[in-house]
């Protein structure tokens, strides 16, 4: 993991690897793409092919969306934050500033966290809106 701080297309990756977490990620698994044959269709990474974004795209939720396979674009970087900051809100670790101030945190960790925080919240403003709608 590298020291420097984290740019658009980390953030973008980072974004994507959350809510990938949370959306159902049956079907996406890259093996199978490939003996079905739709990993052209979902512009997989792994496979040497890149995003086309005068056409549709290949995955999204919520404003989120992506014009190559998902599973290739997240990094294993990107990944490893999610579930450390998924992990971390579980046990109540959520004031990122002191752990980075006790040494726990890498600055890195604290600006992931923070993007991180931020589209938590807009995923619980999202659930309040539709949840008043249904009822
Ligand atoms: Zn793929």
């Amino acid at each position: 993991m590298g020291a420097g701080r984290i740019d658009r297309g980390g953030t973008k990756k980072l974004i994507v690897a959350f809510h990938f977490h949370l959306s159902n990620q049956a079907g996406w698994k890259c093996d199978i793409c490939r003996r079905s044959g739709l990993e052209k269709r979902r512009r997989c990474g792994r496979m040497g092919l890149r995003g086309d974004e005068n056409g549709a795209p290949v995955w999204g939720r919520r404003e989120v969306v992506v014009w190559e396979c998902p599973k290739s674009l997240i990094t294993g970087e990107s990944e490893m934050l999610v579930e450390e900051f998924l992990l971390r809100r579980r046990l109540g670790q959520v004031d990122f500033r002191e752990l980075s101030g006790r040494r726990e945190l890498s600055a890195r960790k604290v600006e992931a966290f923070t993007i991180l925080e931020g589209e938590l919240r807009r995923e619980r403003e999202y659930g309040q809106q539709h949840s008043r709608r249904d009822f």
